[in-house]
């Protein structure tokens, strides 16, 4: 059924890159043995899947959105994909994605333009924008995605669907094509909180591949679901809730600002106490995060040298054959975020500039830390607005990079946040869905499930 879906919905939306059609009934006899055997099936046994195609999967195609690696197959599975697997899961196929992650409308894919499902004329955001419109178009039950700098919860938002960014450390990064490293997460895409909670367990804890995974233990998050009796007046009595002040400035969008508002009073009926709280810093997070972002990807990205993975230009000279393979290889955003991120690196500038947002960073991750100690969670808007048109801002990157500014200051902090459907405005055909951004201490992904499943 899910097959016949895509038929109907793939023409127009183009979320998948590859769709394992042939594989997925030997996926699924895989759960037939474990049946004959009596063997505990899994949490997530028959559901399917789709993955985000920066993220490894073996035997399938995974080109990161590239060129560079367009007939690149991995021998391996990513640790997410290999969990997710465990727990009985089926692949269903790759998704878009900005190249290499960098972007926020997934017009950046050397291969396809995804539409939002609720507005074919719009982008699903990005860069996770396939693994968004997939669950949100019913392609899949779920997906994986990754968030550098907002790259999951952004899309969620525009998509209407909910969006997990973890903890850094939480979920392994082994198999995910590394952007920046002390930035990227891999996260996850679904219709309902408790979905989502699901999946960050399957995903969740410690693995040798990865040497910054948290060896904490992970709490069975939706466990505690059970115990919560919505039908209780005030079932968040006590949780306090700061609304990030610096979030609802003039630069942001009066729908999505009411519909912020409208979450918070929300919030109130359900038992919380809102106040506003103030992150002086927050608005040093965008030219912080693009900073240390494109000096990271500078480095990651000199793996692809023609030599080692995907497309070799034919060359007959070494410096050629490297400059043809990544000249040929890479798109022009990949091209400028090196180049931006080698001049800040490079000799004469660094103090100037990583230097100078790793500075910014602790004190981003200082202020967070504060506003954590005195409130349970933060909430603030996902995205500026909602889903731009496509080609509204693919030849202003400036404006672009703007409209990262709700998410990329959790990344440099390396918290977990949740996004959640609250509200629409009025745009587009049918209205388009606005995200409520909830932000929680290190490690605590729990809290911001429980309330997110109450919330919803
Ligand atoms: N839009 C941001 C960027 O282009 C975030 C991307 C991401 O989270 N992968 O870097």
């Amino acid at each position: 059924s899910y097959l016949s879906r895509l038929a109907l919905t793939e023409p127009q939306l183009r979320s998948f890159l590859h769709v394992a059609s042939s594989s997925l009934l030997r996926q699924a006899a895989h759960l037939d043995s474990k049946i004959a055997a009596g063997e505990d099936l899994g949490t997530l046994a028959g559901v399917l899947v789709a993955v985000k195609d920066n993220i490894c999967t073996a035997d399938m195609p995974s080109t990161g959105g590239s060129r560079i690696l367009h007939d690149y197959i991995p021998p391996f599975d990513a640790t997410a994909v290999r969990r997710l697997k465990e727990s009985g899961a089926i692949v269903l196929g790759k998704t878009n994605l900005d190249e290499f992650g960098m972007g926020s409308t997934t017009e950046g894919s050397a291969f396809q333009v995804t539409a939002n499902p609720w507005d074919l004329s719009r982008v699903p955001g990005g860069s996770s924008g396939g693994s968004a419109a997939a669950v949100s178009a019913r392609q899949c039950v779920v997906s994986l995605g990754s968030d550098t700098g907002g790259s999951v919860r952004q899309p969620a938002s525009f998509c209407g669907v909910v969006g997990v960014k973890p903890t850094y450390g939480r979920v392994s990064r082994f198999g995910l094509m590394a952007y920046a490293s002390s930035l990227d997460a891999i996260g996850c895409f679904s219709t309902s909180v408790a979905d989502a909670a699901l999946v960050l367990h399957a995903l969740s804890g410690h693995d040798p591949f990865d040497a910054t995974t948290s060896r904490r233990e992970v709490p069975d998050f939706a466990s505690q679901f059970t115990s919560i009796h919505t039908s209780e007046s005030k079932p968040l009595r006590g949780l306090r809730v700061g609304l990030i002040r610096e979030t609802l400035d003039d630069g942001v969008n009066n729908g999505v600002k009411s519909v912020i508002s409208d979450a918070a009073v929300h919030l109130e009926e359900l038992g919380c106490t809102v106040t506003e709280v103030s992150l002086p810093s927050f608005s040093l997070g965008l030219p912080a995060y693009y900073i240390l972002a494109s000096s990271e990807s500078s480095s990651n990205l000199s793996r692809y040298d023609g030599v080692r993975y995907g497309k070799r230009a034919a060359a007959d000279e070494l410096n050629a054959l490297y400059g043809d393979s990544r000249g040929k290889g890479f798109g022009s955003e990949v091209k400028m975020r090196i180049l931006m991120g080698t001049y800040g690196l490079s000799a004469g500038y660094y103090d100037a500039y990583y230097k100078r947002a790793q500075q910014v960073r602790t004190l981003i991750q200082n202020s967070f830390k504060e506003a954590l100690q005195e409130n349970d969670i933060l909430i603030c808007p996902a995205t500026p607005s909602a889903a731009y048109k496509i080609g509204e801002k693919k030849d202003d990157p400036l404006a672009m990079y703007a409209g990262d500014i709700m998410t990329v200051n959790v990344n440099l902090a390396g918290l977990p946040a949740l996004v959640v459907p609250c509200g629409f405005v009025e745009e587009g055909p049918a209205g388009l869905p606005i995200g409520l951004q909830m932000i929680g201490s290190a490690f605590d992904e729990e809290k911001l499930l429980k309330v997110g499943h109450i919330f919803e």
